[in-house]
């Protein structure tokens, strides 16, 4: 399978892909095509592993690594105790039609641990198929869950390096000590005066710097992302929709090729547009509801086409949500412009020009066709946390609440009673404060004395992964202003 750039242009395999992260151009890498997933072979994955599931979905797009190769990959990803559940993405029925996809019994308790446990084996293999011997420097911007998960995947992976850009007061108290306890030789951690897309401009900024790129490559090492704008963390994730499906075919929930709904919480898209490709090979996906929180702006770009950031950006209990401009959505409008590359590439400019882009009536009317947009203010998010205790004795997390929210308001919109499967980006235990405020109205000034007090008033035990964090030692406190990230991490380096 070759991978082009959604600027158009450009051609490459798919190691190459997860090894560079982002083409020359600045756009992102798209598989030629979607290989298609015949139902029979989806009936075939009810009765496998996670792991197994996983190698049939990979090795449909790395067709430059073995199965061999991928298999040991998903071996050191999911196999080697990492998670605390055996299933790796367990489902969850809260009732008869409607399901939890729990994608957060990782390290790190979020979604994102499902590609990033994975995406350093094949970054590493990358490396090795395309002779590449300077060290593969990761750099990522992160609203909070992302720093940690990379963090944890990459540290002390031989040949590799990890760099981590936070918004100093855009993160929870739990994801900052996450991030800052990390172990690991080969990790730093910087914050950053700003907001996400402070951190993610500039990160995408040192990317597209030939200047930068050369410095680096004096000292022997060569840019690579771990963020949602890498293929590898894509593909990984393409996997639970399947999963999922199976899952819900093997408890008889459904029959087979019956169509089901996915409520996705979105920030950056990446996560919801694995879904989008998923249901391009041929899982049977009736609609894709994106959910946002205040700050929805693609609430909006789905209603009317038109994509905008003028507006404020909000912080809310949901932060790995708050972005205002959702990197992966140019994947999707790749697709939607037919693949055309300069199409993609005079948005984007428009975007980055004017703050705001129109996609015009037909191509939205076939967005619309697969995608729901709605979203959640503070006080409907910490309402459903309450109304879903209430009712069904589960604890949702901040971000899984904003979708549940959503899929209520989708169905009384809508009158699609189709089975829904809600994705659970996060353990509550990231965001014990805001969820025990949800629950009981208030909340305490220490996120771990918040922790335990969830746990006492709701008997879910507080995960292994995080337990102890409090007193784990700081091991980095490097600050930065968004102007000065490339000295910033020049810096970390010469440490
Ligand atoms: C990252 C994240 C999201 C958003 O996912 P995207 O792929 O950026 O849309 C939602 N919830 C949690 C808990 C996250 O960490």
């Amino acid at each position: 399978m070759s991978f082009f750039s959604t600027r158009g242009g450009d051609c490459v395999t798919a190691s190459q892909a997860i090894l560079y992260g982002l083409a020359e151009n600045g756009g992102l890498y798209v598989p030629a095509m979607f290989p298609p997933v015949p139902i029979q072979k989806i009936r075939e994955m009810v009765g496998m592993t996670y792991r197994e599931r996983a190698l049939q979905v990979l090795r449909k797009f790395l067709e430059d690594y073995t199965n061999e190769e991928i298999d040991r990959a998903l071996g050191a990803a999911y196999g080697s105790g990492k998670f605390d559940d055996e299933r790796i993405a367990p489902l969850h029925a809260l009732d008869d039609s409607t399901f939890m996809l729990e994608l957060f019994h990782g390290p790190t308790l979020a979604f994102k641990d499902m590609a990033l446990q994975l995406l350093p084996h094949l970054t590493a293999l990358a490396a090795q198929k395309n002779d590449e011997k300077r060290e593969i420097a990761i750099l990522v911007a992160t609203s909070g869950d992302t720093g940690k998960a990379a963090l944890e995947g990459f540290k002390d992976v031989p040949g590799t390096s990890c760099t981590v850009f936070y918004p100093r007061d855009g993160v929870s108290r739990v994801q900052e000590l996450q991030m800052t306890t990390t172990k690991g030789e080969n990790t730093h951690v910087i914050s950053v005066q700003g907001n996400f897309d402070d951190a993610q401009t500039g990160v995408k900024a040192l990317f597209s710097s030939k200047d930068f790129r050369a410095r680096m490559d004096q000292m022997g090492k060569v840019l690579s992302s771990a963020n949602s704008i890498n293929f590898g963390r894509l593909v990984p994730q393409i996997v639970y929709y399947f999963s999922a499906y199976a899952d819900l075919v093997g408890r008889f929930a459904i029959g087979l090729g019956d169509k089901v709904n996915f409520v996705v919480p979105t920030g950056n898209f990446g996560n919801i547009l694995a879904a989008y490709y998923a249901k391009r090979m041929g899982l049977p996906i009736h609609k894709l509801i994106c959910a946002s929180n205040g700050n929805n702006v693609l609430t909006d770009f789905i209603h009317t086409g038109l994509y905008t950031t003028h507006r404020a950006f909000i912080k809310t209990s949901s932060p790995s949500m708050d972005i205002l401009i959702s990197s992966n959505l140019e994947r999707l409008l790749y697709e939607l412009a037919d693949r055309d590359g300069d199409l993609v590439n005079v948005w984007m400019k428009q975007l980055q020009e004017c703050g705001s882009y129109s996609i015009g009536q037909q191509r939205h009317e076939v967005m619309a066709a697969t995608f729901f947009g709605g979203c959640a203010n503070e006080r409907q998010t910490a309402a459903e946390i309450k109304r879903v205790y209430g009712k069904h004795h589960y604890v949702l997390d901040t971000h899984t609440a904003v979708a549940s929210h959503v899929l209520n308001e989708y169905r009384s919109q809508t009158d699609d009673h189709t089975p829904a499967v809600v994705v659970a980006t996060a353990s509550p235990y990231k965001f014990a404060g805001d969820v025990l405020d949800a629950l009981w109205g208030s909340k305490e000034a220490d996120d771990f004395i918040s922790q335990q007090k969830l746990c006492e008033l709701t008997g879910l035990k507080v995960p292994a992964q995080i337990a102890g964090l409090e007193s784990l030692p700081v091991r980095h406190e490097l600050f930065c202003e968004k102007e000065n990230m490339a000295q910033a991490v020049l810096r970390a380096f010469e440490k």
